[in-house]
Parts: structure tokens; sequence; C-alpha cells
């Protein structure tokens, strides 16, 4: 019966159908009243100010599950008791339109800063949560009993368990920002946007005057550890990590790169600094295989493995690029969105070796002292290929780079598989 209501479709296009009573967004704002809330919920198409709909990628599963039947469409979430579990911000950088184009900085707490505008029927969700956690990490424990961490019954406990803040980020984009970022023009970003989707948004090219979407692509996710308003204070130090998804390695230890063994040191290193009176932040972005998606990365790993002369330093990156076109399709412009919400001037230390991120996040007004690299005992054997490959490409290290048949000469596992 439910399928009876929606199977009338009103195009999104017309200005005059929907959208109606939307409020205006004032991108940049002081007051969250005056920059107004954004409206991707559907309940109601006349108060939408933006293009395409809550949850990132889930999205497409939520309409599975509509359309299943097993979600009431009309649902309208109930946020009684969903506030967050400590505050952070109002931030001087939150209303710096520059700063910000890829999160909404207003998006945690939404029955707070637009409870006037959800009292007189606004469907306004959130795009940010804030909850906490305790961390139960194999690598933590051995860190414990070799004695570089010790529990203190605060950040650690007895068992070697970690309290952390954590923070989950749906993407909310302000187009004219990223364009900028990018360097192009709008109205391109917008045809592009629209025709590589396979035409999935029609309001990119049909209505100029909306200004923000939330792309159904991956979110963020912080996990901080001490408290998360000395993340603001540049006098605390900070030790940080940028890590950008791999699930093979992170979830699954798989040897082939070294994702897991960075981020579990990065996590160390921040539990260390966090008892030394400073602050930890790790920032986990779902940009897998440098946002080209594990099916283009495990193909690359068969071309490596099974090109002449096998997997090699000196050929890792060319590669990657003649599978997917590109080394790297990440655009690290966009990252330091997360960290300038939490207004953060300073690190003091950050755990990456990558270029295009330490550009970034300095290119958005933030101060870095010190680059650590990945210690070279927790670099797995078959993952040399990456490490070496990466630092000859001038990824940051402070050991020696190799070039020529030394680069040629570290050699990755053959692959093992079936004579067919
Ligand atoms: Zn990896």
């Amino acid at each position: 019966m439910s399928m009876e209501k929606s199977s009338h479709v009103i195009l999104t296009s017309h200005k005059s159908e929907v959208y109606k009573d939307a409020l205006p967004i004032n991108w940049g704002a002081k007051d969250p009243k005056e920059r107004g809330p954004v409206v991707a919920s559907i309940s109601n198409p006349l108060h939408r100010n933006a293009i395409g709909s809550h949850s990132g990628s889930y999205t497409v599963y939520r309409a599975l599950s509509i359309a299943s039947g097993q979600f009431p469409k009309m649902h309208i979430p109930d946020l009684k008791n969903t506030e967050s579990t400590t505050t952070i911000g109002p931030q001087d950088s939150w209303t710096d339109p520059d700063k910000f184009v890829s999160i909404d900085p207003w998006g945690a707490d939404v029955n707070v800063h637009f409870k006037d505008y959800m009292e007189k029927g606004y469907d306004v969700r959130p795009s940010i949560a804030v909850t906490q956690a305790r961390l139960q990490l194999p690598e933590i424990y051995e860190a414990i009993k070799a004695g570089r961490l010790k529990p203190d019954g605060k950040l650690i406990n007895e068992k070697g368990d970690i309290k952390v803040t954590k923070v989950a980020f749906e993407p909310v984009w302000y187009l004219p920002g990223i364009a900028k970022r990018l360097g192009i023009d709008e109205g391109n970003l917008r045809k592009i946007l629209f025709s590589e989707t396979g035409g999935m948004f029609p309001e990119l090219v049909t209505r100029p005057d909306l200004k923000v979407m939330l792309p159904p692509i991956g979110s963020t996710t912080a996990y901080i550890f001490g408290n998360p308003a000395d993340l603001a204070k540049p006098e605390v130090e900070l030790t940080c990590r940028v890590h950008d998804e791999c699930n093979g390695s992170d979830v699954f230890g798989s040897d082939i790169c070294t994702c897991r063994p960075y981020l579990m040191y990065g996590i160390e290193d921040a539990a260390r600094t966090a008892q030394k009176g400073g602050v930890g932040l790790i920032a986990y972005y779902r940009k897998e295989g440098r946002a080209l998606g594990e099916v283009t990365k495990f193909l690359v790993y068969n071309a490596r493995k099974r090109q002449e002369g096998g997997d090699s330093a000196a050929t890792y990156f060319h590669r990657t690029e003649c599978v997917a076109g590109v080394e790297d399709a990440r655009f690290q412009e966009l990252m330091p969105d997360i960290l300038q919400w939490f207004g953060i001037k300073k690190i003091h230390n950050i755990h990456s070796m990558s270029n295009m991120k330490f550009d970034a996040i300095v290119k958005s007004g933030i101060e870095i002292v010190n680059r650590i690299s990945i210690p070279d005992e927790l670099i797995p054997p078959d993952a040399q290929v990456e490490m070496e490959a990466k630092k000859a490409a001038g990824y940051f290290t402070k050991g020696e780079v190799k070039s020529g048949d030394a680069l040629k000469n570290i050699k990755g596992r053959e692959i093992d598989e079936e004579k067919r």
C-alpha cells in the first residue's frame, strides 16, 4: 500500500513543485539560525534545500529497504537522548566558508542548533554524531606487555582497553567551495558529477540555486584520545594520524602493505601523547585503495605480481596507473575539513609520509611540527615494495631512498596461483 503513494513521481528539477518552502543556506554565517539547516530529508520535498540524501553510500541500502516494504518511508527519527557525549565547538573556523566545503560544521546536535526550525516541522537530520567507546586492540596489549604503554586507570584501564571519544562525519558538500578547492568552475564540476554518476542527480545541472549536496560516498570517523577540547589548543601536544581506509590490511591483516601496522602505531603514539597530558587524534577516511576501490586494487595486485620480472618497487605506481588510469584518486584537499572542525591549529606529531596530505593540511592553515614515518621493524616483508616505491616517489622519510637497480631489486612475493 505504501508503494501506491510513492508510485507518483515528481521531478525534483521543477522548482515550483518542490523545495517551495525551503530555507536559505547562508554558508559560513556566524549563527546557526542565520546559516540555516541543511534539509536533505525526503519526508517533505517542499522543505528540501540540498541535493542528495542522508547516510552517504547507505542511502541506496535505505532505498532497497523501503522498496522491499521493511522500512517505513515516512519514518522521522526520534532524536531524544542522541546528543553528543562531549561538547565540541563551535570553533572560529566554523564560520569561515573557505575552511569547510565537505562537511557541515553545524551537522551535530541539530536538535539543539536548529530546535526552532524543527519545532516548525522541518525534518532536520544530523550529519555528525559524537559518542564514546573503548578499544580492545591486540597491538595495544602487546605495547603494554613490552612496557611502551602503561595502564593508568583513566585513559587505559587494567585490561589494556583504551577510552576514546569517536565522531562520525557524513559528507555534506558546499559545491562552490569544492569547485574552489579543485580550482575549477562550479558549472563544470556540477556537469561532471552529474554525468559520471550516470545522471543520478539532475538538480546538479537543472538547479544551480541549490549549492549543497550530500553525495552517496563513504564517511569519515575520528577517534580522540584524551580531552577533545584540547585539540583546539595549540599549546597542548597533539599526535595525529590521517588514515585512508585499507580494509584488507586494517581489518584482515593482509601483508602486502603497511596500513594496519602504521595505523596501530599511530593509535599507540596517540594514546602515549594523551597519557603525557597531550591529546591524540586518528582520522579515518573511507577512501579505499587510494579512492579507486577494492576491485581496482586487487586487479593491480595481480598485475604487479604477474608482470615480467615480478613485483618490484620500481614499477609499483606504474602498474596502478595502467589499470586505474591514475596513480591516486584521493584528492587530499578536502581531508583537512575534519581537522578544522576540531579547531586544530597546530599538529606537533603527524603520522603520515604523504606529501599530498602534508601540503593539504598546511595549506588549510594548520602548522605541522614533526613528521613521523613508520618504524622499519613494523613493515611486513611483502610491503617493502610499496614502502620503497613511495619513498622513491618523494614520500617523507628520514631513512635511505633507493633508486635505479637498488629500487628494482626490492621484490614482492611471487603470485601463488593454480596453473591454468
Ligand atoms: Zn593498505
